[in-house]
């Protein structure tokens, strides 16, 4: 048996400011090509190597063309998903007997709304019988394409993700079971016009926690192969964006149908559960500093890069700096020239510099704002650190040239590569201790809870700037199908 197994994962913010070239694909500079992309995902906590571990249980021919994971951001440039792509496509045209693609599920390029259906088209014309599993991520927007042109689909079933390698597992071993005879998958997809706020789909919350529960009982009664609730990720202003759901059943369409409806139906007569309700900064910065004790988490949430935002927007931190709240951490402010500049500075340095603020915002009509900040310079990183999980234990993680800025009450990290604050190493490596902090800034939505949940005396979302906002109300959706909740009001 030859199996190509391969991983092309992007979550596209239509918003988003933030240029997505092939270099922003991997740890440091560019994807992993061939063995180079074997090593890496071999025995990580991908899904990619669920596949690995699914395939090489029966000796398979391992044939690693990709691996490709991009934090999110803007529309994935044409050459980058052209390279990509083709390398995949290459590895499909010598032959092979199964195909297993780690793939995020709402890649959008300059020129494709549906990134994973394109290839997933291609690989069909090329190979039209090789059957094909397929890992997304729960923010998948899923498309027609891509369920047509494969024969399993799984997705995560926990948000904050820490069932990505299982995922890759679930959908690897449904197609093992194809392979040897035992089972034929059989799919059935639909979607519900309604674009679910991130900051209301963690599953630790009515009504995720619900909906997949119900998705693993399905895959555990052996109703179904898999079963699969997509949340979908709302700020990527396209067709098919938001809510859906895949089940694949054993022969039987009809009750992968059903047990699809009994998903759809659930999700959509709960829908306003799934909105966010805004509430202004200042009224939030009042409320955290009348707590007692902490760490108290102070959630950027509209600035997170793992939803495309720019990670360098100062409004929360601003505000903290103006109340004076004290002990603060502050994760983090994406800012390479700034990183630079305190680096020549040297440690022990009093700097006065513009942090953060260098990207503008068109899509939402803002212009960048850097912040006037002056401290000391107490550490310089290289910024690497390796996490400790829940999330991707293990998974080397590159924050690039970091340095933590001190004001005296408010330690601030400076960073070069996009990171999402979901693992407690992200401070532990800089020599914080997040436990003994009274404020935690962090710029995450929901996968912060990984990490930071157990040691979180109290949370505090608070709507800075960004293009991640959660109110729909700073986005401009011209191309999502219409009327979709909330968006619009639909009473039925
Ligand atoms: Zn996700």
């Amino acid at each position: 048996m030859r199996f190509v197994i391969a991983m092309m994962m992007h979550e596209t913010n239509t918003f988003s400011p933030v240029r997505t070239p092939l270099a922003r694909f991997g740890t440091h500079d560019g994807p992993l090509f061939g063995p180079a992309a074997y090593q890496a995902m071999r025995g990580s906590s991908s899904a990619m190597g669920g596949f690995i571990e699914v395939a090489e249980a029966i000796d398979a021919e391992i044939v690693t063309p990709i691996a490709a994971d991009s934090p999110p951001s803007g529309p994935v440039e044409d050459d980058a998903y052209r390279t990509m792509t083709d390398s995949i496509c290459e590895a499909v045209r010598k032959g092979c007997d199964a195909i297993f693609l780690d793939l995020h599920g709402a890649m959008v390029t300059q020129s494709l709304e549906d990134g994973e259906g394109a290839l997933l088209s291609r690989i069909r014309q090329i190979a039209p019988d090789v059957p094909i599993a397929v890992a997304l991520d729960m923010h998948a927007n899923l498309y027609p394409a891509m369920v047509d042109n494969s024969t399993v689909i799984a997705g995560y079933q926990t948000y904050p993700h820490i069932d990505i390698y299982d995922t890759g597992k679930r959908a690897g071993r449904v197609l093992m079971d194809m392979l040897a005879g035992k089972v034929k998958p059989t799919m059935a997809w639909g979607q519900r016009p309604m674009l679910p706020h991130v900051m209301r789909q963690g599953t630790d919350d009515f009504p995720n926690h619900e909906l997949q529960t119900m998705a693993r009982q399905m895959e555990e009664s052996g109703e179904a192969l898999c079963a699969s609730l997509f949340v979908g990720f709302p700020h990527a202003d396209i067709r098919d964006a938001g809510l859906s759901a895949v089940v694949v059943a054993d022969g039987d369409e009809a009750s992968a149908e059903a047990l699809r409806d009994k998903l759809l139906n659930f999700a959509w007569r709960e829908r306003e559960a799934f909105v966010y309700r805004l509430e202004p900064l200042a009224d939030s910065l009042e409320r955290a500093a009348r707590l007692e004790g902490g760490p108290v988490v102070l959630l950027d949430h509209y600035d997170n890069c793992a939803s495309g935002g720019t990670m360098d927007t100062t409004t929360v931190l601003g505000g903290i700096l103006r109340m004076g709240l004290e002990n603060v951490a502050a994760f983090a402010i994406f800012d390479p020239a700034a990183v630079q500049e305190l680096v020549r500075a040297g440690i022990g340095a009093e700097v006065t510099l513009a942090l953060g603020g260098k990207f503008d915002m068109p899509a939402i009509g803002l212009r960048g704002e850097p912040l006037k900040v002056t401290g000391q310079v107490k550490l310089i990183s290289n910024g690497l650190y390796r996490n400790r999980g829940p999330a991707s234990p293990g998974l080397l993680t590159d924050m690039g040239p970091t340095v933590v800025l001190d004001t005296g009450k408010v330690e601030i990290v400076v960073i070069s590569r996009h990171v999402e604050p979901m693992d407690m190493n992200c401070l532990l490596s800089l020599g914080i201790d997040p436990a003994q902090k009274r404020f935690l800034m962090l710029k995450s939505r929901v996968h912060w809870r990984a990490g930071f949940k157990p040691i979180a005396k109290a949370t505090i979302e608070c709507a800075g700037t960004g293009v991640c906002t959660s109110d729909y109300s700073q986005l401009k959706f011209s191309r999502v199908r219409r009327p979709i909740y909330p968006l619009d009001l639909i009473n039925e």
